[in-house]
């Protein structure tokens, strides 16, 4: 029981709901590594800023967090250059496919925000830029904001992306052309694919979100992640592009800012008060977790608390 509601009891609820309908969604197999995930996983996690913690299902196995990493890589690059970031990338939802290329061209090379593919790839540039080791640095970071030193990249879904990452390599050149990447291809993308590889439980990825719900501390460290201002831009940018051309359909099921990813796991943030994943792999035409927006959806309208 967390402040009079009882979340454990509410995750069983509503996954008791959902047993009879049928999940429409797909796994992922574009990035074949991806493809060998069992399909009915289903695992949900939360963590109070008081440290409470309430679970559900598979909430303690590893999985490919895959785009969700993108908001922690645009931390640490926030943390590093500032508000020159803005100067390379944008703000502003994309309502395009993650992978598009065609709003790239019109805009000359400067992404809609840092969250779809082409806006975490000069994202990455960055950090190749301005780190000695861009990989491990970003891996320290990550285990070293969370408290948790689990935490690595899985080889083999990098690579399995490398190699069918065509239209990631694509929007990298085309930036290249627009002078919107410094530094060479294929330096940035290995960055790029081994950020999207990071596996992570939904316990472990709700305590390495939870200084967003926090004013940038995470409580269960004490280790201040980004200032409070920062903070506010995050959950700002999540909340209006944290679901590629789907983010106000998940800002107006769920009312919450969040970030989804395609390995079927979505964080979201309830500032002040939580940080909750869920994993569900089964992805809607969108490249969303089709059972994991619903489950989202089901929570806060239950629990009668969202942002608005
Ligand atoms: N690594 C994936 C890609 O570049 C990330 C997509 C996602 O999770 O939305 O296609």
């Amino acid at each position: 029981m967390i402040n009079d509601i009882d979340y454990t009891k509410i995750f069983s609820e509503i996954v008791t709901e959902f047993k009879d309908n049928d999940d429409c969604g797909k796994v992922a197999t574009y990035i074949p590594e991806l493809g060998k995930v069992d399909p009915n996983k289903l695992g949900i996690h939360l963590t109070t800023v008081e440290k409470h913690h309430s679970s559900f299902g598979d909430w303690n196995e590893k999985f490919s967090i895959q785009s969700i990493a993108k908001v922690l890589s645009l931390t640490l690059a926030l943390k590093i250059m500032g508000n020159d970031v803005w100067d390379r990338v944008g703000v502003e939802p994309s309502g395009t496919a993650f992978n598009s290329l065609v709003q790239l061209e019109y805009e000359r090379g400067i992404p809609r925000n840092p969250f779809i593919n082409a806006g975490a790839i000069v994202i990455c540039d960055i950090l190749v830029s301005c780190l000695d080791n861009p990989k491990l640095e970003l891996l320290e970071f990550i285990r070293k904001s969370s408290g948790i030193r689990e935490i690595d990249f899985c080889l083999k879904i990098a690579q399995s992306e490398k190699v069918t990452g065509f239209r990631n390599y694509a929007l990298a050149h085309l930036m290249k052309d627009f002078c919107n990447i410094h530094n060479e291809v294929e330096l940035v993308l290995d960055l790029y694919f081994h950020l999207c590889s990071i596996k992570m439980t939904c316990k472990e990825l709700a305590q390495a979100f939870l200084f967003l719900a926090s004013y940038g501390v995470n409580p269960i460290t004490n280790e201040t992640v980004i200032s409070p201002g920062r903070t506010k831009r995050i959950n700002s940018i999540m909340l209006m592009c944290g679901f590629y051309d789907e983010a106000g359909e998940f800002a107006f099921r769920a009312g919450l800012p969040g970030k989804s990813g395609v390995g079927g796991g979505i964080v979201a943030i309830h500032p002040g008060k939580y940080c909750i994943a869920v994993w569900s792999p089964k992805l809607n035409t969108n490249g969303n977790s089709y059972k994991g927006m619903r489950v989202l959806e089901a929570i806060t309208t239950k629990t009668e608390s969202s942002i608005f």
